[in-house]
């Protein structure tokens, strides 16, 4: 195909990242496809990064996540440092043919800002921008700077000024959903599951209420903030409470955790955080946002754990209600939703993931937008 591509993932985690890391991830899962499709990859990442790429562009030698904590100044540093690089890259070199770029909105006012000279750029979106109406609104990018959602939800609430810019959306993907009905299945157990950031969003303290109404039990697995593992958080001072996730987790999760109907088992990874979702009778997503993409929702499909969650967001678009997973208003109909959850099928959810939520399947499509990204770029 010739086509070359700057895939910019951001100077915070590693690609792949090791364990939680919703953009990482989903670069991780892009890449390998497009490269089968003929497509050339230049990786902006961080050294460590161990995917196979053409070519690896990186400023810093590690994944910058725990830096997030510090002062704003110093954030500012590291993304500025990690954006020049792919910035320059751009200007000095003539293979480039597009940007895919994955950093939230400073990578897209980067950009913007590099004018006509440089290109086709296409910004996937990845966060909620609902609330952030302001947060594009100032950009424009001409015909050069596009962006897509990765859902119909998503692209919905995103401020005027973008969605003028959009060119679609396209659904996350996993690789867990190549050949997922094919996987023999795997003995439930009974507790349920919430895979996740520990982070107001995600609702982790509505899950935990709720286990102890209902009487379930339930697993939570996630990192909070920069801390992965329960020993780490629980050695913290109390200037930890600065980030804002370590804070709800102290007052709002933590006092819910007794360590018999609800666990904190810290972030999983590879096959042990696989083997977790898979043992689940359901993964749980009580949701207080709008869930933009959910890779995690897509990854209890594949390995065949049906999904019960509040409605909100992307997940009416990737759940089918009463086959896959079952949807409710809110935490009063999540409670009555939770027996029923034992009828649904598995070989539903595996067969639902491998029709819809393949590598393969996000890649292609990420090939045609590219390819109209760069025509609409150059009128005529
Ligand atoms: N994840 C993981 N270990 C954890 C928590 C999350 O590997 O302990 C992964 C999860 O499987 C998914 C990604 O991190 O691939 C989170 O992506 P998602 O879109 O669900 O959430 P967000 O990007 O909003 O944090």
């Amino acid at each position: 195909m010739g086509l070359t591509v700057l895939m910019n993932a951001g100077p915070w985690l590693p690609v792949p990242p090791p364990g939680y890391g919703g953009i990482e991830n989903i670069v991780a899962t892009l890449v390998p496809e497009l490269r089968r499709l003929g497509v050339r990859v230049v990786l902006a990442s961080t050294a460590d990064a161990t995917l196979p790429v053409d070519e690896l562009l990186s400023v810093f030698p590690d994944g910058q996540f725990g830096a997030l904590q510090r002062p704003y100044n110093q954030v500012c540093g590291i993304s500025h440092a990690h954006l020049n690089a792919v910035v320059r890259a751009v200007r000095e070199r003539d293979d480039v043919d597009l940007v895919h770029d994955h950093v939230e909105a400073v990578g897209l006012a980067v950009l913007t800002a590099m004018g006509p000279g440089s290109g086709p750029a296409l910004h996937t979106l990845h966060w909620d921008l609902g609330k952030h109406p302001d947060l594009y609104g100032y950009l424009d990018g001409g015909d050069r700077v596009r962006v897509n959602g990765v859902s119909a939800a998503q692209l919905a609430r995103a401020p005027q000024a973008l969605r003028e810019h959009a060119v679609g959306h396209v659904h996350l993907a996993t690789p867990l959903a190549v050949d997922a009905d094919h996987r023999p299945p795997v003995e439930k157990s009974d507790h349920l599951v919430v895979l996740g950031r520990i982070t107001p969003g995600k609702g982790q303290h509505v899950g935990a209420r709720l286990a102890h109404q209902a009487g379930f039990d339930l697993v939570l697995a996630g990192p909070v903030g920069p801390y992965r593992r329960p020993e780490e958080l629980a050695a913290a001072g109390p200037e930890a409470g600065q980030n804002p996730d370590v804070r709800y987790w102290r007052e709002q999760v933590a006092p819910l955790v007794d360590g018999d109907r609800v666990r904190w088992v810290g972030m999983v990874a590879g096959t042990a955080r696989d083997d977790l979702v898979a043992a689940a009778r359901a993964s749980l997503f009580p949701l207080c946002w709008e869930e933009p993409g959910g890779t995690a929702v897509i990854e209890s499909l594949a390995l065949g754990t049906p999904v019960l969650a509040i409605g909100r967001g992307c997940l009416p678009e990737l759940i089918e209600h009463g086959r896959t997973g079952l949807l409710a208003d809110d935490e009063d109909g999540l409670a009555d939703l939770v027996r029923e959850v034992a009828g649904l099928d598995e070989r539903d959810c595996r067969q639902e993931a491998g029709r819809r939520f393949t590598p393969a399947m996000m890649a292609e499509r990420y090939v045609e937008l590219y390819e109209q990204v760069r025509r609409s770029a150059v009128p005529g």
